[in-house]
């Protein structure tokens, strides 16, 4: 395939999403593409895009393929609602133990859920992709060796703690195809898959969509709800927890109840009663505080 073919077939699709962007129904562009595709009579366009799809995933949300870190999304808009496709899912480890929820744990936010895994366990990539990042963060320091896979249903997913990573950047990976095996490298203790569910950089519960238990997605669609009025916080500390969003404040130095409640938008008691703390409770640095 030429660079002037990837060309044509990337403006024809742009001319695509530019329409249903125009007509903001966020719902609709994610409608099987062939029915959006039957107003082209080239059999040959309509391959070409299809490629397209998988060799830049998700393309119309995401405003690019950054591989300088795991969550970085300047310029993308977070609609407001959008339904993921989840059929074509596979469990990234057949392992049906949790060890660790999705949520604030000892005072830091937990981005993804924590399934137990041996050394040396295959885990596999949930959904077609891209690989975005094959990194090490290094000894004893966040997810020590990971992988960020981009989706074509819009998600991104990570695995963090791997022994070894099977596969490389830029590379396309099918749903359940081998992309590492379970370890302890990182931020870790014990052997695990710390495994993240993502969308356009905002943590998303993986549990609301995969169920470990029963090596199974929880439905055949997730639908996500983002709340814009509340805006993405600097710590990039918004997560979405079923139907709501909650929000979480880091305790930064200077902070007080007052001002956090003012910047946040809500009242001192509410925040009080969402801790389960009073007004009197001194603020750790560093602390996470809902809310919402
Ligand atoms: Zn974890």
């Amino acid at each position: 395939m030429s660079f002037k073919c990837i060309k044509v077939g990337l403006i024809a699709v742009a001319a695509f999403v530019g329409v249903n962007a125009f007509s903001q129904d966020l719902i609709a562009r994610q409608a099987p593409i062939d029915k959006k595709l039957k107003s082209v009579d080239s059999l040959a366009l309509q391959k070409l895009i299809k490629a397209e799809q998988s060799e830049f995933p998700a393309f119309d949300l995401y405003p690019s393929w950054n591989q300088t870190s795991v969550h970085n999304y300047a310029g993308a808009t977070v609609p407001e609602s959008y339904t993921f496709d989840l059929t074509g899912f596979a469990m990234p480890t057949p392992s049906t133990r949790i060890t660790s929820k999705f949520g604030p744990r000892r005072g830091r936010m937990h981005n993804g859920i924590d399934v137990k895994v041996y050394v040396g366990d295959t885990i596999y990539a949930a959904f077609n992709g891209k690989i975005r990042m094959v990194r090490d963060q290094g000894r004893r320091k966040g997810y020590g060796k990971y992988i960020v896979i981009r989706h074509d249903n819009g998600l991104e997913t990570v695995y963090g703690h791997l022994s070894k990573q099977l596969v490389a950047e830029d590379q396309l990976v099918k749903a359940g195809e081998p992309i590492g095996l379970g370890g302890n490298t990182g931020r870790s203790y014990g052997s695990h898959l710390h495994f993240e569910t993502r969308f356009l950089g905002v943590a998303i519960n993986p549990a609301l969509m995969f169920n470990f238990e029963k090596q199974d997605i929880v439905a055949d669609t997730y639908t996500f709800k983002y709340n814009k009025r509340a805006g993405r916080s600097a710590s990039g500390m918004m997560v979405a927890d079923g139907d709501g969003v909650i929000r979480y404040h880091k305790v930064k130095s200077g902070d007080s109840l007052s001002k956090i409640a003012a910047q946040r938008g809500v009242s001192i008691d509410t925040l009080c009663r969402l801790n389960r703390i009073t007004r009197k409770t001194v603020l750790r640095l560093g602390q996470v505080l809902r809310c919402s």
